[in-house]
């Protein structure tokens, strides 16, 4: 069942959503050559904490630390690691999601450290705008294949290929609830986008072909031909005036 939210329930929404974001924008910060995925993941933990928000993450069907770490060809779910240090040339997605106010807020983005190939610059550029197309459609009226079918058709024509074992999904009371967003999707098709509708729309983008698979941890999800991979997302609730972003740090 989707779950559609009022207008009180999105000031709610979106007071996690700014935690959410606030808490990636420090992450994004402390990206640099030397820093280890457990210091940024003790960043996140902390200035969530500080809010009087909780870490979505942390515990979520067992996850062990408060956001999701995942370098170069690694697509999501990495967890945190002190043996785990950034280098130079990296790139490294972060997903963070906050709690408060009974509700969740699920944000993601794609760091470069220090100077990246211009073929990650590319993949990087590619995947964030394919996000901004998606969310400019979504509007209501219009279906969650549109959105898939914006993604996928801005990511094929660039060359890369987005995932399909992993999707977005509707964001409220829980982290996860119906719909699923997939990256994919026939255009007029699936589910039709409502006023109060929240959901996380979460491009996914290798390289190479799209095919993943998950590490002996059981989290960490990486590409199958092992290039590398990008991710973005953002939680926007569908509103009379087409998609608003909750995870806006402002
Ligand atoms: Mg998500």
């Amino acid at each position: 069942m989707i779950v559609l939210k009022t207008n009180k329930e999105l000031i709610l929404m979106r007071e996690a959503g700014k935690i959410a974001a606030r808490a990636l924008e420090l992450a994004g910060k402390a990206v640099e050559p030397g820093v280890t995925t457990q210091e940024i993941n003790n960043i996140v933990h902390k200035f969530i904490i500080s809010q009087g928000a909780a870490p979505s993450f942390l515990n979520y069907n067992g996850f062990p630390a408060s956001c999701c770490i995942s370098l170069n060809n690694e697509v999501i779910h990495g967890i945190p690691s002190s043996n785990r240090k950034v280098r130079s040339g990296d790139i490294v997605s972060i997903d963070v999601g906050a709690y408060i106010n009974g509700f969740h807020g699920d944000n993601a983005w794609t760091f470069p450290c220090g100077d990246i190939l211009p073929e990650y610059s590319s993949l990087l550029n590619a995947t964030r705008d394919s996000l901004f197309e998606a969310i400019k459609i979504a509007k209501p009226g219009n279906r969650i294949g549109d959105i898939g079918n914006t993604v996928e058709g801005y990511i094929k024509s660039r060359g890369y290929s987005v995932v399909r074992d992993f999707v977005g999904h509707g964001v409220g009371t829980q982290l996860h609830e119906e719909p699923s967003v997939p990256n994919f999707g026939r255009e007029g098709h699936g589910a039709r986008l409502s006023l109060g509708m929240t959901i996380a729309i979460e491009p996914m983008v290798n390289l190479g072909t799209g095919d993943v698979k998950v590490l002996e941890d059981n989290w960490t999800t990486v590409t199958a031909d092992g290039k590398f991979s990008a991710h973005f997302e953002h939680t926007v609730a569908i509103t009379p005036e087409g998609a608003v972003i909750l995870t806006d740090p402002k």
